[in-house]
């Protein structure tokens, strides 16, 4: 069924299962922008330092809905749904202490060096945390997973398809009962693992790998903001991640990874990675399903596979999109300095009203 003539489309209201909100001022600025559109969402635990601990998770839980309160935002229409950063040292005790906090939902695996603030990851998992991946085992609580290879000796656009043979088989072997999400998949490789995969296994797509290949980031010269790790791949695996978004396989759900970093960080001679999507990522994600006529998957994928896969119950207020002209800013406030959003400049159908 096409759905290119729908001019209007109200969701269940939608949760994001993969978002950076930093910390301090960054934290302010943009915490308001997921709150509107979402009403849970996933937050990751790379700060500097990390979020290792179920007492640092707790901190941070109210130190996001402190920040949402002073940015006018409304704290009783958005839970933040915490996790712990794994390491080597990750104690089964301390998985077990966040499991009945009641509020980290999951724990996230960084293979050292493989992104921003990744530095104290993970340098051999099946050697070095099986208790702690026992005991997530055992309380039902997911693994998520950044799913590159760090060796420095394999090409970059590889390193997602290596991490399938040569850590995710070999995790999921070890413990098939791990319940394990494979976050912002952007490979074929990746999608069709996920898909065909035994057990209890899912993963989430961003907005920025359904709409763009890799020759974003380098159309007419190289522009910083559209890099982001792990990096846009060639146009086969683009259309390979639209057509599982866009499937209904319960196995694929929304996780926008969005990350800010100030726009001198981003346009810098080593610039940070990460695309920033929070302030219209219902907008990005209507447009990659319009463009395939897929809008009636659409609420399968952000308001639904995520809560099931967690085990948590779908929400029960609504989002409403229109197809409606709408230019991203060229840059938004961002503290003292200023932030660029994905596909700054360019011109949306599709505009979400909460
Ligand atoms: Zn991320």
């Amino acid at each position: 069924m096409s759905t290119q003539n729908t001019t209007q489309l109200t969701i269940t209201r939608p949760d994001d299962w993969h978002l950076h909100l930093r910390d301090g001022a960054a934290l302010e600025a943009v915490v308001a922008d997921t709150a509107r559109q979402f009403a849970r969402a996933i937050i990751m635990p790379n700060l500097k330092p990390p979020v290792t601990t179920t007492e640092q998770a707790l901190a941070y839980r109210g130190r996001i809905l402190e920040a949402l309160k002073k940015a006018g935002g409304n704290v009783d229409a958005f839970t933040p749904l915490m996790t712990l950063y794994l390491t080597d040292n990750t104690t089964s005790e301390e998985i077990f202490r966040a499991h009945e906090s009641g509020q980290v939902y999951a724990v996230k695996l960084y293979p050292a060096g493989a992104t921003t603030n990744s530095d104290a990851g993970v340098t051999d998992l099946l050697g070095k945390c099986t208790k702690a991946l026992e005991a997530l085992e055992k309380c039902g609580m997911p693994l998520l997973v950044h799913g590159e290879v760090t060796d420095p000796s394999i090409d970059l656009f590889d390193r997602e398809a290596i991490f399938v043979e040569r850590v995710m088989k070999p995790l999921r072997r070890a413990f098939p009962a791990l319940k394990v999400v494979f976050e912002h998949i952007t490979t074929k490789e990746g999608a069709e693992y996920v898909r065909d995969a035994e057990g209890p296994i899912a993963a989430t797509i961003t907005p920025q790998h359904m709409l763009y290949n890799r020759n974003a980031i380098f159309q007419g010269g190289v522009r910083p903001h559209y890099y982001c790790l792990p990096v846009l791949k060639r146009e086969t695996h683009r259309l390979a991640l639209v057509e599982a978004a866009t499937s209904g396989s319960p196995r694929f759900f929304l996780g926008t990874d969005s990350a800010p970093h100030a726009r001198g960080l981003k346009e810098h001679a080593c610039g940070c990675a990460g695309c920033y999507t929070a302030l219209h990522a219902m907008e990005l994600y209507a447009t990659a399903f319009d463009a395939v006529g897929k809008l009636d998957k659409l609420e399968g994928f952000a308001s639904f596979h995520g809560p099931d896969f967690y085990a948590l119950p779908r929400n029960t207020g609504t989002l409403t999109l229109v197809r409606e002209a709408y230019q991203v800013p060229e840059e938004v406030a961002f503290g003292n300095t200023t932030l660029v959003p994905l596909a700054a400049g360019e011109a949306l159908e599709w505009r979400a009203r909460a």
